[in-house]
């Protein structure tokens, strides 16, 4: 049975690679020259830079990336850091580090508060019974609307509380009065991964966000060279500097266009960021179906200033610099990573915060770079202050908008749908839609985002597509 998927990210690579393991014959469509999309990377002046995701969490888990890698068959040995990230805020630095005992010496050092054992115990424990189970949700067929209903019965009675209860609610449950400072920095670890601010978080999402940390982080690049070189032994066509025009439905299948040429699959797996691009999709039942999605994703874009340093070389590999004031076009975290260059003359970075979209879609062209221009200054003062750098050290330096994003990505969104209260997992796009043959993963669908959210969205589409293989035979018997 052949299977186009749309979009080389994480998700689309991996879902190629887990799809033809399941005898199916794939075609992978991506827009770039390269696979790995936000999680990818350039190259430029001969310099590689990460292209957006520069960490990778959940790697100490059983679940679920190092289970997704192995089944993709990535033999990468993961550096897994500590501390993991080392957060900067005005009161102190504060280093994330893997063993609960340590976190908590290091937040009473710069915010004592004896509250802290019960707070941190908490999130260690969360985090850790979390990811025990593999999320099954799923109700594409009797036998997985079973599991999902038994995994929703374990995690009601688990984790139900949490979810009901807002995180800021929650918070002062456990601390009589909080100061500014420290809800600042909660704050800003719910923003990059929650990718909202903590007053539209659950409880249980607050504690995962803070708990990201603990789960195991490493700053190596995944090799998506690796992922082509994979596919070309599986015969998987992959069509980079592809990108698909249009989507329709026909009887028996999908017809994707292409640059004046037509593809037609009997499955199609969208892989890229199709809520912001339902134009291209012509059957009107399908647009429709995920125009009502659309409502989930909010303004949020990223800004990424990427550089190269000389004669330098960070404490750490991963920064977050809570509270900056710079900029209107800004949230008030930083996060800056650094790694060597390939041949180790020198020292890369990207500083990434989000903005947003609709604040640069109202400039014009003018204003637009000088904006721009304005942001690199001040970005890059904020970096050799924080790391007494001279400005000499700086070989070079650009900065991303979502302007720059949707170009190269085909997206202004960067963190794909934020786990607010209102964006419930019953409320986003499930991985098996109601039609059929049509599936959806990526950090637009089930899951959520990043390489944990993304993982988790994956394994449910692939025992989804299972599932109905099995069906399917069963009916033709
Ligand atoms: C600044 C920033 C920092 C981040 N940091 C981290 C981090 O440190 N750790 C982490 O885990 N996550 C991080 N994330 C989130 C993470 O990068 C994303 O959630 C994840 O990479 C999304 O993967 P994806 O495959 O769903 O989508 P994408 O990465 O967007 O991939 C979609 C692919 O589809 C292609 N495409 C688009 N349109 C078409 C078309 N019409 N035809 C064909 N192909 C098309 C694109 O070129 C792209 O390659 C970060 C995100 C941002 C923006």
């Amino acid at each position: 049975m052949d299977v186009a998927v749309i979009g080389g990210g994480i998700a689309g690579s991996c879902a190629s690679l887990l799809l033809q393991k399941l005898g199916f014959q794939v075609t992978l469509f991506e827009k770039g020259k390269s696979l790995g999309g936000c999680a990818g990377s350039f190259i430029r002046n001969g310099i590689e830079f990460k292209t957006a995701a520069t960490t990778i969490p959940g790697l100490l888990l059983p679940f679920p990336i190092s289970t997704l890698f192995s089944e993709i068959n990535l033999k990468q040995n993961f550096k897994i850091l500590n501390p993991s990230i080392i957060i900067l805020t005005p009161k102190g630095v504060v280093r994330r580090f893997l063993s609960l005992e340590q976190t908590i010496d290091e937040i009473n050092r710069v915010f004592p508060n004896k509250r802290h054992f019960y707070f941190w115990k908490k999130i260690y424990e969360v985090t850790f019974q979390f990811f025990d189970k593999i999320p099954i949700f799923n109700l594409s067929s009797p036998n997985l609307v079973l599991s999902t209903l038994k995994y929703m019965k374990w995690a009601f009675l688990k984790f139900g509380s949490l979810y009901f209860t807002p995180a800021i609610r929650f918070l002062k449950k456990y601390y009589n009065t909080i100061d500014r400072e420290y809800l600042e920095f909660i704050n800003s670890q719910v923003m990059i991964t929650a990718q909202t601010e903590i007053s539209n978080v659950n409880a249980l999402i607050m504690l995962l966000s803070l708990g990201y940390p603990f789960t195991g982080i490493s700053a190596d690049t995944v090799d998506f060279e690796n992922f082509k070189i994979q596919m070309n032994e599986r015969r998987i066509n992959l069509m980079l500097s592809t990108a698909i025009e249009s989507i329709d439905r026909k009887q028996n299948g999908y017809v994707l266009k292409s640059n004046g040429t037509e593809y037609k699959f009997s499955k199609l797996v969208l892989a890229h960021p199709f809520l912001e691009n339902t134009d291209m999709i012509k059957d009107k039942k399908i647009r429709k179906y995920l125009d009502s999605f659309k409502p989930l994703l909010n303004d949020n874009g990223a800004i990424v200033l990427y550089g190269v340093l000389r004669n330098f070389k960070p404490q750490g590999s991963f920064y977050l610099l809570t509270g900056n004031k710079i900029s209107t076009f800004t949230s008030r975290e930083l996060f800056i990573s650094f790694y060597s260059s390939k041949d180790n003359s020198s020292t890369v970075f990207t500083i990434s915060t989000h903005t947003k979209v609709s604040d640069w879609l109202r400039l014009d062209k003018d204003r637009y770079k000088s904006t721009k221009e304005v942001l690199k200054s001040e970005i890059l003062q904020i970096l050799l202050q924080t790391f007494n750098i001279r400005s000499d050290q700086i070989e070079e330096s650009f900065l991303a908008t979502p302007i720059t994003f949707k170009r190269y990505l085909g997206r202004f969104n960067a963190g794909g749908i934020p786990m607010s209260m209102k964006n419930h997992i019953l409320r986003i796009p499930p991985n098996i839609t109601p039609f059929s043959g049509l599936y959806l993963c990526g950090d637009m669908s089930f899951g959520y985002q990043g390489w944990l959210g993304v993982s988790v969205g994956l394994v449910n589409l692939i025992n989804g597509i299972k599932d109905e293989r099995f069906r399917t035979k069963d009916y033709a018997v």
